[in-house]
């Protein structure tokens, strides 16, 4: 287990996250007794003398090493503030990770993470299909800057995609490995361990890293470094912020890893700002709570939707058969199939249109993990610039409806899918 805080402790014992997320790493003795953290709205703060100044910016850029209990002490707002501060240090708990750094987005977090690790010359492989912004990054940016990106289909063998890489002699050269685990909005699975293991056979002198975007099941459902890999990436616009008012991102790993991840996070200027690290805190206060309300209605949602004569496929993590390869990755990886339902209606556009028109409780609108129930069209919204003949291949089909389930009573939920597949 990462080490804690003392804090993180009741009796020799860690205490559990949810326990945690309205204290730790806050001390109310510092803000003049508030219970809850202030918003830090500034952006440079007062060194007490010269010689603190000097140390803080020593530590700051590396110049030495931390003394032992020394912590970094705040100069300046894109450097650090206390709302991030105390931010990190409770989404630490989740993933149980030793280090965290939040951004303004999730693609501030992963742009910013692979900019860290990859040179040109390097080779990443990366599951598909992947956040469109991601993909983007992958296939447009990263190659302008001599970076080769490999992809292969979530669900598909690695093995498949170990032997392509070794054909093309980009083996050697595999910097990084990412992966989106459950896929968007297919929810099919990768195996996180297996994916490590690929690295660890592939890696020469230098690390081969695996970095996973846990957005979908994380931090609740899904613990990537307990399966190997080396970085948890999140959009906290999702479910750590949940409630659709917040753009945020967050990156977990090792603390070496993160401290190099900070420096160009502190040079590229994509830290989040203090309110919103304030309104994360609150969020966080509620995360199991929602996460596991939704995760229920979802499986209530998903057991009406397999059983309506108008949809003729659901791809949900709770209802993989034991047959299902799959199903074996879920039960290693996975502690609850979330929230995020994707269902096929009989027919095509029209009628996937059709139900998606005549909902009057579930919102049409893109994102999710929200505490509203939200719906989509992936081929013609989120998937639209993904290549038709890719899209196919995918399973991503003009009769797919991705829904992610709110906090709404699931009956009623029901009741608004069932009137508007009767529509249908
Ligand atoms: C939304 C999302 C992102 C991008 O996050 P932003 O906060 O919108 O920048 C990345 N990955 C996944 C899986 C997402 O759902």
């Amino acid at each position: 287990m990462a080490e804690r805080k003392p804090e993180g402790y009741l009796e020799g014992q860690p205490l559990r996250p949810e326990s945690l997320m309205m204290s730790y790493g806050y001390k109310p003795a510092l803000s003049e007794g508030a219970i809850k953290c202030p918003i830090f709205q500034t952006s440079t703060f007062a060194f007490q003398s010269a010689e603190d100044g000097k140390a803080f910016f020593e530590l700051a850029y590396g110049l030495r090493r931390r003394r032992p209990g020394e912590e970094l002490g705040l100069i300046y707002s894109r450097l650090n503030n206390p709302d991030l501060e105390v931010l990190e240090d409770r989404l630490t708990l989740w993933d149980d990770a030793e280090a965290a750094a939040v951004f303004a987005s999730g693609m501030a977090a992963i742009s910013t993470t692979l900019l860290t690790f990859l040179r040109p010359g390097d080779v990443v492989l990366h599951s598909e299909p992947v956040y469109g912004g991601t993909d983007y990054l992958l296939k447009q940016v990263l190659p302008r800057l001599g970076v080769r990106v490999v992809g292969f289909r979530a669900g598909s063998s690695l093995a498949e995609a170990e032997q392509q890489l070794r054909r093309q002699g980009l083996a050697e050269k595999l910097a990084l490995i990412f992966v989106e685990t459950p896929a968007n909005p297919t929810n099919a699975l990768v195996d996180i361990a297996e994916c490590a293991a690929l690295a660890r056979r592939l890696e020469g002198e230098r690390r081969v890293l695996v970095a996973v975007d846990n957005t979908f099941l994380g931090p609740l459902w899904q613990h990537p470094l307990a399966h190997g890999a080396d970085l948890v990436l999140y959009s906290a616009t999702k479910y750590i912020g949940g409630h659709s008012d917040v753009i945020a991102g967050v990156c977990l790993g090792s603390k070496e890893l993160l401290e190099q991840v900070r420096v160009l996070r502190t040079i590229l200027g994509t830290m989040a700002g203090p309110h919103t690290g304030w309104l994360l805190l609150r969020s966080l206060e509620t995360l199991k709570l929602r996460m596991t309300a939704q995760m229920k209605s979802a499986r209530h949602v998903a057991e009406f939707l397999a059983d309506h004569p108008k949809v003729s496929r659901v791809h949900y993590l709770g209802q993989l058969q034991p047959d299902d390869p799959q199903y074996a990755i879920y039960q290693r990886q996975c502690l609850a199939p979330g929230g995020m339902i994707a269902f096929e209606v009989v027919g095509g556009e029209p009628e996937a249109f059709r139900l998606l028109n005549a909902l009057r409780l579930i919102h049409l609108a893109v994102s999710l993990g929200g505490t509203e129930s939200l719906a989509e069209h992936p081929a013609t919204m989120t998937h639209a610039d993904v290549d038709p003949e890719e899209r196919a291949e995918l399973g991503i089909t003009p009769a797919m409806v991705r829904l992610s389930v709110g906090v709404e009573h699931p009956e009623d939920l029901i009741a608004d899918l069932n009137q508007a597949l009767a529509r249908v």
